[in-house]
């Protein structure tokens, strides 16, 4: 009441895209990948006790269609490559990525034959978020941080920079 006396007969600038990246980084349609154990990890940020909602991040979506933040938790094998892929590329523009836990960022401890060794292989990510698995708290920060990249990205998208490091096929799938 007090604010709009003060404003009244007042005219408010501002440039467009900061106030579309302000509201686009407070309604995250997360979509959980979720393949090992870091998921235990991701369901304890979704629980009251961390409150996601705060961030406006709080609803999981099942569908990659209705999301624009992709988590992927949990290590990713070759074989699971492709179906990954195919996720990330069924969601609409624009649309984020976080990598969470080690195995998703380098493969973790497993150096063999059929784990990717880190997701940026396959598909661009926006923020990653170390530990294994990490804390909430790391990934409450990691998701601070994305907003805030969020808010000052206007259009820049960092699959523009996107380079396979080898084909992948969906005919598979
Ligand atoms: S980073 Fe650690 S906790 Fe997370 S999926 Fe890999 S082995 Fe499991």
């Amino acid at each position: 009441m007090g604010l709009m006396q003060g404003l009244d007969n007042s005219v408010v600038t501002g440039r467009l895209d900061q106030a579309v990246g302000w509201a686009r980084k407070f309604s995250l349609f997360n979509l959980p990948f979720v393949t090992a154990c870091c998921g235990l990890e991701y369901i304890s940020v979704q629980s009251a006790h961390y409150d996601l909602d705060r961030f406006g991040a709080a609803f999981p979506r099942f569908s990659p269609r209705q999301s624009d933040l992709l988590m992927v938790i949990g290590t990713i094998s070759h074989k699971m490559a492709p179906v990954l892929v195919q996720v990330y590329e069924q969601m609409c523009e624009p649309k984020w990525v976080i990598s969470f836990g080690v195995c998703t960022i380098s493969g973790g401890f497993y150096d063999n034959y059929c784990t990717l060794m880190g997701i940026d292989r396959v598909i661009p990510v926006d923020m990653y978020i170390p530990g294994c698995p990490p804390r909430p708290e790391m990934v409450l920060d990691g998701l601070l941080k994305l907003q805030e990249k969020i808010q000052h990205s206007g259009n820049e998208r960092t699959s523009r920079n996107l380079h396979r490091h080898f084909p992948i096929s969906t005919d598979s799938v």
